[in-house]
């Protein structure tokens, strides 16, 4: 078999086969195909695209590339969410405590934020002592007692995919669906929980530009999780605004706390929508009985115990989740409207661009981050605003500062009109086919 011979093939819009799709993946991985021979086959994927046989093939690869979690270890019904990636995306944080609370076991492992996209890890990293690299006994340990835990990947874990994301975000070869579905779900499949839901994002904010996309990749990821033997769903969900009005790491797990002591926002009812899909699909009992249960784990403040035991339960300080204000947050810059209208829109990737420059967020994998740093936004799409109304606050460490300014005030869209409704979900996917809301 030659290098040379697959890339051709797939360039012609053939379909691969699993031995080649095989050497040329674990090639890769150790170290025996070079990266300009794997970019011209990630390209020519990208232009051709991949089958779901071939979808599956690529997935099972990467998959068998590294080690797998055994969560046989842990009692009780294992199950698992996942988002694709947004601005604001503070779901896990709150989802994960009121999940145990409802009698099923969150065992996560979370990823770092990178671009314009948050992530868990960094965002519990800022609560002082956080402890997110736990050996696997403790961290089943942890999901055991408590019910929940939040880790980053300890083991090697896909380590084919470690390798192929770093080539695709260099050569412009993301943007791809099975390249996306396979990178995604060969990681759900290697965490091991059996019920899992995806989270998949459209919009400004998100991979998926438009909802019809997110629903092609959702239906892809469902195929290629089911195939896999697994229970899994995808709710299709927007990003054309930020998910929570805070932006940012410090910021973001006081939107959590704020959520879990009984605000209802946004962010409450999408973290609803995907734990009434989640629960009834895990204990096969109906959504509304699921989100009845959601709710009271809330309003009885179990949830937000819950919260603080898995905190101290993984070294965490939870007096600073007790109290929020014990947070340092950077300097106040507060930005006003000078119009009058409705909030229309957000350029929501802006907003998580703007992040990243006041030193929030990564350009590449190294850099460090500033916890104190976030951006608070006070409206909604469709929110009448007065000229003079106070529409955001940059919390900063004097970085950058006139530019992301410019950026978040520029991303606020404001117009004399009413925008079109926006719905937190678009669809769902499961194995029954789509299911438009
Ligand atoms: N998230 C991933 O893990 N992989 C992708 O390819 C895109 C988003």
């Amino acid at each position: 078999m030659r290098a040379y011979d697959i890339i051709d093939k797939k360039r012609l819009g053939k379909i691969l086969t699993q031995q080649e799709i095989d050497y040329m993946v674990n090639g890769f991985t150790n170290g025996e195909i070079p990266d300009y021979q794997m970019s011209a086959l990630l390209m020519a994927i990208c232009t051709k695209g991949m089958d779901e046989h071939e979808t599956y093939y690529l997935t099972n690869t990467m998959l068998n590339s590294g080690d797998k979690m055994d969560m046989s270890k842990i009692n009780g019904i294992v199950v698992d969410k996942h988002s694709t990636g947004g601005v604001g995306d503070t779901v896990t944080l709150v989802l994960a405590p009121v999940l145990a609370c409802c009698g099923v076991k969150l065992a996560k492992l979370s990823g770092r934020g990178l671009g314009f996209t948050g992530g868990t890890i960094d965002k519990l990293e800022s609560i002082p002592g956080f402890d997110t690299s736990l050996d696997e006994d403790k961290f089943f340990d942890i999901v055991n007692s408590i019910g929940c835990a939040v880790i980053g990947q300890t083991k090697n874990l896909v380590p084919a995919d470690k390798k192929l994301y770093a080539l695709r975000d260099v050569t412009a070869t993301v943007s791809s669906l099975p390249l996306i579905c396979s990178s995604i779900m060969s990681k759900k499949l290697a965490s091991g929980a059996n019920t899992i839901l995806l989270d998949v994002k459209y919009g400004q904010g998100a991979f998926m530009k438009t909802p019809k996309l997110a629903v092609k990749l959702a239906e892809l990821m469902v195929k290629i999780g089911s195939l896999a033997g697994k229970k899994v769903s995808a709710l299709v969900t927007d990003m054309e605004q930020p998910l929570s009005q805070k932006i940012g790491n410090s910021i973001e797990v006081i939107s959590a706390v704020e959520v879990l002591s009984g605000q209802k926002n946004r962010l409450y009812n999408e973290m609803k929508e995907l734990g009434g899909k989640l629960l009834s699909m895990a204990c096969s009992i109906d959504e509304q009985t699921a989100q009845t249960k959601i709710e009271l784990a809330i309003s009885s403040g179990k949830a937000l115990q819950k919260f603080i035991d898995m905190v101290k339960a993984q070294s965490g300080d939870s007096s600073y989740i007790t109290d929020t204000s014990k947070f340092a947050l950077g300097e106040v810059q507060n930005i006003y409207t000078n119009k009058n209208g409705y909030v229309y829109s957000f350029l929501t990737q802006q907003l998580g661009n703007a992040l990243t420059l006041l030193g929030g967020g990564r350009i590449v994998k190294t850099d460090s981050i500033d916890n104190s740093v976030g951006i608070e936004i006070y409206h909604a799409i469709g929110d009448k605003v007065n000229k003079g109304d106070k529409i955001a606050t940059i919390y900063h460490a004097n970085k950058n500062l006139d530019q992301v300014t410019k950026m978040v005030t520029d991303s606020i869209i404001i117009k004399s009109s009413l925008p079109k409704q926006h719905k937190i979900a678009y669809a769902y996917v499961s194995s029954d086919g789509v299911k438009y809301m």
